[in-house]
Formats: C-alpha cells, structure tokens, sequence
C-alpha cells in the first residue's frame, strides 16, 4: 500500500514537472538603454551636474530632483522603484559602493552585444560587432520559451523604442510579435491606433529610436489584449538624450520611465493572470562613463561601462533589498528567466551564463 502511494506521488511529480515547484507562470523583462547606475543607486549627479551646467544649480531640473544624500536623491528621481518595488517587493544589484558588482561579459560595452547577451545568454563579441541591423545568428531565451511552452506569435512580445530589436531578440523574423523603431501598433483600440500617426508626428531627434512613451503605450496595450506569457519592453530614450549630452532629459526620461513601471505593476497586480505570478527583471544593456568627459559615452574606450544594474521583482524570490558583496553577470538574464518558469536553459546552450544562484534560495 505505502508502495503504491509513494509510486503514485513520484508519478504527479514527474507530471508536473520542474515548473510546479516555482508560482511564476509570466516573466516580464524591462530594459532601460544605458541608464547609469550612478544616477539609479545615487539618483541626480550633484557632482556631475555644474560641471555639465554653468550655474547649473539655479536650473529647474537640479531644483527638482536634488537633495542632501544619495537614498533622498534616488527616491525622487524614481519614487515608485525605490519605495515599492525594491523596498517592499523584490531586490537590486548593482550599487558598487555595496560592493555589489553587475557586470557584462562582453568587452564591447554598446547595444547590440548587450542586448544579444541579455536575451541569448551569451556574448559573442568575436560575431557580434556592430549595431547594424543584422538578424541575430544565436536564438533568444524568448525563442526557447515559445517552443517550450507552446505560444502563439502573441503569447510571447517584444516592445522597443529602437528599430534594431527587430534583429536583436529572435532568428527567425517571424516567430513572435516584434514592434521597434516607429512601428505600427496592430491594435484594435482607437487611442492606442492614433499614436501610430503621433509617433511620427512628433518624432525624436533621432531616426531609429522613437519615444518611449508609444513603446509603453503599445506594449502595456498587447498586455491588455493579449496576455502574452512572455514580455520584453526595451525603453531607449535614457541612452539618446545622453549621447546628446542632455542631461536634463536623461534624468526627465528615468523619472518618466519609473511612472511606467508604476503602471505595469499596478496592471500585473490588477489581473488574475498575472498577479502574484509574474517575474520581473529590469536591467540595462550597458553603463556609462563618470565624468564630464565621458558620462554621456559608452564602448570599449569606457572600460566602466561594462558596469550595469539588475533588479528583481517575483513571488518566488526573496525581498531582499541592496545586494551587496557579489558579483552576476549580464549573461545570466536568460536561464535566469527560464528557470523561474522551470525550464533548464543549458538544453538550448550549455555555455549560456547560469541562474543567479542567489536568487534561488530560500
Ligand atoms: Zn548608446
């Protein structure tokens, strides 16, 4: 009898699978292009900014988002990040000055490789080598989880502000919903329909990176309608305007860019899909410089931009606030994501980054 039983429960657990010993059945990845850790742990560079700004001080945006210490400063720049969703809800890594180290693998240190390292899990520096717009030759941990779990071309959604996540996030073109660059949505709903034409009506400075704002727009809309198991939403503006040197609109960018995450979490916890069963991570694809020569800069001749931020939000890992004394890696995004919905990553590429280990113990 007690054999039959212990038959019976080895039975329901190879049934289940890995998956059942997780509660996440969506994952979410947010990306925010080049955003500094300085500026996310630090909030508005007070020492930076006069150096950027004669009389800098007097101006608007300083009078806005500074203060007297660090936790103050961040807290205004991205009130909702920091009091609840690191605070209350999940944890970051990232803050050196904890000795807490997010790093890339690839020693390029621009877009493309960061972004091809996040979604495949690996850098590929000796073939990737550009930006151009060239379809990824390495398949996407989005691609594994479509075959995996079985999605439709809705099921799994990439939303970005730059055109070239076309090819960056899948080799095959057509597999799954990609909408980057200035983009149509294929939205049924007349507002979201009318910023098709707003986007190109009030366009950026730049010809490859719309404004956030549509990307969210679009991307928050396919999450309404749709239900995809598997979001990416890659927010591009952070990285632009400081390639402009403009500062101001950077840190106009990540304040606006904390208002969406506000949003995205109040929809995930409004909806039965979704609430207590979505992983989130938030990251970047690359960091920047520290001074007033290069903080607007990033690339190989910045050697300290290979350090980057990762936040973590999921009902299957601990609050756990500031990381400090580690080290993770960009290449550990992808079986990371995968793990929490119980696939094993290394099936697809055994020499993708690991699963932060730390992230999985109780
Ligand atoms: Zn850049």
């Amino acid at each position: 009898m007690m054999k039959k039983l212990l038959i019976a429960v080895i039975v329901l657990i190879a049934a289940f699978g890995a998956s059942a010993q997780f509660r996440t059945r969506n994952v979410i990845l947010v990306t925010l292009d080049g955003a500094r850790h300085q500026e996310i742990f630090a909030g508005l560079d007070r020492e930076l900014y006069p150096k950027i700004y004669r009389n800098g001080t007097d101006r608007e945006t300083f009078r806005k988002f500074d203060a007297p210490d660090a936790k103050q400063r961040r807290a205004k720049l991205m009130p909702f990040f920091w009091e609840t969703l690191v605070r209350s809800r999940g944890s970051i890594a990232g803050n050196l000055a904890r000795a807490s180290k997010v790093e890339t693998t690839n020693n390029l240190l621009f877009s493309y490789p960061g972004y091809s390292e996040i979604v495949t899990g690996r850098a590929r520096d000796d073939v990737i080598r550009s930006n151009d717009r060239v379809q990824n030759k390495f398949p996407s941990f989005l691609q594994f989880l479509q075959r995996k779990m079985n999605l439709d071309r809705n099921g799994v959604a990439v939303f970005g502000s730059w055109n070239v996540f076309n090819e960056i996030v899948t080799t095959d073109p057509n597999a799954f919903v990609v909408n980057a660059g200035y983009e149509n949505s294929e939205s049924s709903d007349p507002q979201i329909r009318s910023f098709n034409e707003l986007q190109n009506e009030a366009p950026t400075p730049w010809d490859s990176v719309r404004h956030d704002f549509y990307t969210f727009s679009f991307a928050m809309d396919h999450l309404r309608t749709h239900h995809p198991r598997v979001l990416y939403i890659a927010l591009g503006e952070t990285d632009d305007w400081a390639h402009d040197k403009n500062y101001d609109r950077m840190i106009d960018a990540l304040h606006r860019t904390d208002s969406y995450l506000k949003k995205l979490f109040d929809f995930i916890d409004s909806d039965p899909q979704y609430r207590d069963k979505t992983t989130v991570i938030i990251t970047a694809d690359h960091g920047r410089g520290s001074t007033e020569n290069d903080w607007n800069s990033h690339g190989e001749e910045v050697p300290e931009a290979r350090n980057i931020w990762m936040a973590f939000v999921s009902p299957d890992w601990k609050q756990r606030g500031e990381w400090s004394k580690s080290t993770i890696y960009q290449n550990q995004v992808a079986a990371t994501l995968t793990k929490v919905l119980g696939y094993d990553y290394s099936e697809q590429d055994n020499e993708a980054g690991k699963p932060i280990g730390l992230l999985f113990k109780r």
